[in-house]
């Protein structure tokens, strides 16, 4: 807005008070003039107030009261009033009070008022008087009026801004529940728990995180679908918020996920609420005509002890929940008991990590490369599976970075290319002289001194054929390009393939990658799991794909679970596939059941799931 077009609307605005102002002062005058000054003052005083008041109330019975009460003692204190004085205020309070008053009340007031008095000042008063009386009221009444109208505009300001501001209120609210409020659940979500726990660590009172998650969630949308499933998290959430009340903060975090902030004193008392809740869920949910079990698994963390910061809290209780989930779930635990059994897990594990080796503890899965045209299995991919005597299956992804952590990888990884080089020479003698054999080399072990040599030695060792291994390295080892370069060299120099592993998750650059010696990409699995969901993941494939090709590099495509992929990735002419879509990683007896219907080199044997 422009500066006169400001002033304009201010004084505008400010008009009708002034015009308030002065009639009233205008007003008062004219009172105190008609009776002795201090009763006329105490009569403005008591009039106008009553009459202010009657305007800013909101009640309209209390208009009402103030209205009739200023009335009354107007008329019952000073009825010695002129009369041109009595008509001009009947009037303006008429006019006044009818504006206020969505009702005849004032009219009748006033006509009873004027009817009272008349009788008892006509005989007195003569004709000049009237008309003098007359003309008084008609000026009174043009002032009036003007008086009314402005009051009545300012009203209807009032008014229209009265229902923008609830307006405003309302949609803000809204907004507000938007972002701090999840919408199917209503709880609140993830920020406002952040808001909370902020304010919440600042007061450093003790403080417990529960981190809730719905056992089995996901057999409810797979098998009754997603409607369900929200139905059910719906119902799962009034069900909370029944069990936790007002007492403390209970907000959705994400899909099945609750978190649950709690005061308290004792430990005994995050104990019992942690029971009621698991509790609270032995009765079934009426979903779909169906009864409907779940069960909670709850893990704890506590502030200050476990951690000081929000993040860190939830992550601790997120922890300990998932550590019941991989229990016997249905159960409750606090971080601080698995924050131990966690330290003594890994001590052990590092431990026995060491002597795994020599116990044999390790065996050798193998999992089909397979040609993406024909289905035909061209090589095998070794991968390392560790049996604990006591702990059972160890996931490579726990024990390979541990391994790499001790150092334990270098000999480890040196059992492995030794082992699997000796069983697929095997498997080559016997019938598959063609087939190849691919390593994962991790990046401590291929910058171990005499890397390369120690390769070479091993392929002479156990009479392989270099050309035929492949050695699957990451993207990390681009951080030292030269040296790479030079490893990587000697080792193709003998004729072993490289392939860069997990391409795609790493920071590789594709100035990089022109100069690096390597023979294959090998494009990460999460990729290909996005293939028929995400578009970027499919231009992303396509992008590895053509940019590999451009550089004269065999595609290779990890982790094929589906057909739709399958034929996406045939479609982008991707060379070599990887998958539980064609075989599961196995071990070697399978393998070599397995290797036994290989057609020979060059015949199509295209399984009939590939072909259609
Ligand atoms: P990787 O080299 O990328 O191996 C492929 C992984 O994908 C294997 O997991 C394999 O079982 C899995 N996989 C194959 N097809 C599918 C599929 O269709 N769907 C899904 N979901 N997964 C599939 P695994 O055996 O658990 O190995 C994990 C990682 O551990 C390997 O990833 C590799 O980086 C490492 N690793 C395994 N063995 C060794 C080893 O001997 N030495 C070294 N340094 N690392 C190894
Ligand atoms: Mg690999
Ligand atoms: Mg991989």
């Amino acid at each position: 807005m422009k500066l006169p077009q400001v002033w304009a609307k201010r004084l505008m605005d400010i008009t009708p008070n002034v015009v308030i102002v002065l009639s009233a002062f205008a007003l008062s005058m004219n009172m105190i003039n008609s009776v002795s000054s201090l009763q006329g003052l105490a009569f403005a005083v008591t009039f106008a107030g009553f009459i202010f008041a009657a305007i800013l109330v909101r009640p309209i019975w209390l208009k009402y009261v103030l209205a009739t009460v200023a009335y009354v003692a107007f008329f019952n204190v000073f009825p010695y009033l002129s009369f041109d004085k009595l008509v001009s205020v009947i009037y303006l309070s008429m006019i006044i009070l009818a504006f206020l008053l969505p009702s005849p009340l004032p009219t009748f007031l006033a006509a009873a008022y004027i009817l009272y008095f008349t009788p008892s000042y006509s005989p007195e008063v003569p004709m000049e008087m009237i008309s003098t009386i007359m003309i008084g009221v008609g000026i009174n009444m043009i002032l009036y009026s003007l008086l009314a109208f402005y009051l009545r505009n300012l009203k209807k300001e009032n008014g229209v801004n009265m229902e923008l501001n609830t307006k405003l209120h309302l949609a803000l609210a809204k907004l507000e529940h938007i972002a701090y409020y999840d919408t199917l659940t209503k709880l609140p979500n993830r920020e406002l728990l952040r808001g909370r726990m902020a304010e919440a660590l600042s007061e450093e009172a003790p403080m417990a995180v529960l981190f809730l998650d719905l056992d089995h969630f996901k057999n409810v949308n797979d098998m009754l679908g997603h409607n369900a499933g929200d139905q059910m998290l719906q119902a799962v959430a009034s069900l909370l918020r029944d069990v936790v009340g007002h007492s403390h903060f209970i907000s959705r975090y994400a899909g099945d996920e609750f978190v649950l902030l709690m005061r308290y004193q004792q430990q005994e008392e995050i104990k019992a609420l942690a029971e009621k809740l698991i509790d609270a869920f032995q009765i079934p949910f009426q979903i779909e005509q169906r009864q409907i079990y779940t069960t909670l698994s709850i893990g704890i963390s506590l502030y200050p002890e476990d951690a000081r910061e929000a993040d860190a809290l939830i992550q601790y209780a997120d922890k300990a929940m998932y550590s019941v989930k991989i229990g016997d779930k249905n159960e409750f635990r606090f971080f601080s008991a698995i924050k131990s059994e966690e330290l003594l897990r890994q001590v052990k594990l590092e431990n026995d990590l060491r002597s795994a080796v020599n116990k044999k503890e390790f065996v050798i899965v193998y999992q089909p490369l397979v040609e993406m045209s024909t289905g035909r299995i061209q090589g095998l991919e070794a991968l390392l599976r560790w049996t604990h005597p006591e702990m059972g299956p160890i996931p490579p992804s726990v024990f390979i970075p541990l391994a790499e952590q001790t150092g334990v990888i270098v000999e480890l990884g040196e059992w492995v290319l030794k082992e699997a080089c000796r069983q697929v020479r095997d498997w080559q003698r016997t019938g598959n002289p063609d087939l190849t054999l691919a390593v994962n080399i991790s990046i401590r072990q291929f910058r171990t001194p005499k890397f390369a040599s120690k390769v070479l030695s091993i392929l002479e060792e156990t009479n392989f054929e270099p050309a035929l291994l492949e050695l699957e390295v990451t993207e990390s080892m681009m951080q030292n390009l030269n040296e790479s370069i030079t490893i990587l060299g000697e080792l193709r120099h003998q004729g072993v393939k490289i392939s860069i592993d997990d391409f795609g998750t790493g920071y590789s650059s594709l100035s990089v990658l022109g100069h690096l010696p390597v023979d294959f990409l090998k494009i990460d699995r999460s990729f290909t799991q996005e293939l028929t969901t995400v578009n970027s993941a499919t231009s992303i494939v396509k992008l590895i794909i053509d940019i590999g090709h451009s550089m004269n590099l065999q595609v290779i495509c990890e982790g094929i679970e589906k057909q739709e992929e399958l034929k996406i990735l045939q479609q982008f002419g991707c060379e070599i596939g990887q998958g539980y879509y064609f075989h599961r990683p196995s071990p070697a007896e399978e393998i070599e059941l397995l290797l036994s219907s290989r057609t020979p080199v060059g015949v199509s044997n295209i399984p009939t799931k590939i072909r259609n």
